[in-house]
């Protein structure tokens, strides 16, 4: 009895509560998503200043604006735990972020890869100074400090080395990043052995960070890549998470289930252990890291150029590339936001052979020596893969957005309107938890991800039938539509299907 009474005092004065408060924004009616994979439910929504103020079935409440949300799905806005959306943040106008909030996406984490500075303050100062589209997190880059202490070529840290690097690392994790990024394919961080890694990771691990990786490979030897951020995992002693999990290459398809099993095997043991995913069967780099020998990458694109040049080492490329298969040429498609070489995007490696009359040894020199930053998309993926890797409990979305590549326009809405509505590989609940209460929880953002009171107003409105990724493969700068509002802090990005050019996103440091 007592406990009735209780609860109906709490009822009462949350009731109170909410009628005093003066909302800035109400919505009512909406089937709420509340990010932790709870199915939906009717709920009414205040918003006060940049939080959410109010969850419950209050009607009787005084709101600068309410919106009837009968017919929509609200849900938290959804977190990008892997973007390049760095120069997107940078540049004028492309700092509003338009391809992430038009999915839904209210965070995005940068410094991926490994490519993220470890001067996190100065580099949220000058995101702060020129506003955000949405909220930004970030990670410290392994490149940049392994860059700053040991330069790009082919070296391994001595002791006074590796002391100078964790330094690095330390600055980073306290001016607020997430942790330590690596991106393993890339010059110079290429070079690195484990035990390296390890201890840097260690440094991440005292601030109660995480380790974020781009594997080793991707493709052949993906088991030792798996091994090798388990062992990272356990021996630094911090939670790790596989960025764009794949496997790539046709000789590697239906992996998919080896790669599952190793992981779901050590989660069991107790390592956190995750990873994100975009669903797309193509990926996106810079050309001269499918193309070229690694000892070519050595030093940079302004030592590749130069060895480009040189009759020696030119021969030996040559005769590292010629062995390319026609097949593995088609597979390859030319896609890049550098200006000077737009015209050749939607190109194959193949078309180029024929278009240009030349071997591919001779059309890859060429491409590279006057675009070396040239990027392209390469059609490796098997749909089977993906759809394993999507089901499970431990993947949530990731775009890797930044590129020239649907992933940037359609990651999320993509999941929405095909993984969830078309093929059902996942309730909408679960669509939403992978890409909000999830990733927040695992990259420890406070007060984000969720659908409570107190947490931060990222909240999105939108009707699943509506939501289409529109990009794709031949039209690749499309945006994605189908959400009636975007909040971000408590302010709407995106208001009737409208962009605002509001810029109310902050900068998460770690904790705070
Ligand atoms: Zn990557």
């Amino acid at each position: 009895m007592k406990s009735v009474i209780l609860g109906l005092a709490l009822l009462y004065s949350g009731t109170l509560a909410a009628q005093q408060k003066v909302f800035d924004y109400f919505i009512k009616n909406a089937t709420v998503y509340d990010g932790t994979g709870a199915p939906g439910a009717k709920l009414n929504i205040g918003i006060q200043q940049d939080k959410i103020a109010y969850v419950g079935t209050d009607t009787l409440v005084k709101a600068t604006h309410i919106i009837d949300g009968a017919g929509y799905v609200l849900s938290p806005g959804f977190i990008d735990p892997h973007t390049h959306a760095d120069r997107w943040l940078k540049a004028k106008d492309t700092n509003y972020l338009y391809p992430w909030i038009a999915q839904g996406v209210t965070t995005v984490f940068v410094g991926s890869d490994g490519f993220g500075t470890y001067r996190i303050a100065d580099e949220f100062a000058t995101f702060e100074e020129k506003g955000m589209g949405a909220n930004v997190a970030a990670f410290v880059g392994f490149g940049s400090v392994r860059t700053h202490v040991l330069g790009r070529d082919v070296v391994q840290p001595g002791k006074v080395d590796l002391v100078e690097m964790k330094l690095l690392v330390e600055q980073g994790m306290q001016e607020g990043a997430l942790g330590l990024s690596t991106g393993l394919l890339y010059v110079p961080q290429i070079w690195s052995k484990t035990p390296e890694i390890v201890e840097l990771s260690k440094v991440a691990a005292k601030y109660g960070g995480i380790y974020d990786t781009h594997m080793r490979s991707e493709t052949g030897n993906i088991i030792n890549s798996v091994n090798e951020v388990i062992t990272i995992g356990k021996e630094a002693g911090l939670p790790v998470h596989i960025s764009h999990i794949k496997v790539s290459g046709p000789s590697n398809w239906g992996r998919s289930t080896e790669v599952i099993a190793l992981i779901n095997k050590v989660r069991t043991e107790g390592l956190d252990i995750t990873a994100n995913q975009y669903p797309f069967v193509a990926s996106l780099t810079g050309l001269k890291n499918g193309l070229m020998p690694k000892w070519a990458l050595a030093g940079g694109n302004t030592k590749m150029v130069e060895r480009l040049n040189d009759p020696e080492d030119l021969k030996k490329i040559k005769a590292f590339l010629k062995d390319r298969t026609d097949e593995q040429n088609k597979r390859v498609v030319v896609s890049s936001l550098d200006k000077s070489v737009q015209h050749l995007n939607g190109k194959s490696l193949y078309d180029l052979c024929q278009e240009w009359q030349m071997p591919i040894e001779d059309v890859a020199v060429k491409l590279l020596k006057e675009h070396p930053g040239v990027s392209g998309m390469s059609f490796t993926m098997d749909e089977q893969d993906i759809i394993n890797f999507s089901k499970q409990p431990w993947v949530m979305t990731g775009s890797d957005g930044g590129g020239f590549h649907p992933r940037t326009y359609a990651t999320f809405t993509q999941i929405v309107e095909n993984f969830c509505m078309a093929k059902e590989v996942f309730p909408l609940e679960w669509a939403i938890h992978r890409a909000t209460g999830m990733t927040a929880k695992k990259f420890k953002l406070p007060n984000r991800g969720e659908i409570k009171e107190g947490y931060y107003a990222d909240v999105i409105l939108f009707k699943p039938e509506e939501v289409k990724a529109n990009s794709d493969f031949v039209n690749i700068d499309r945006l994605s539509e189908g959400m009636r509002y975007v909040f971000v802090n408590g302010k709407p990005v995106i208001e009737e299907k409208s962009f605002t050019k509001e810029l109310p996103g902050k900068t998460i440091k770690k904790g705070q």
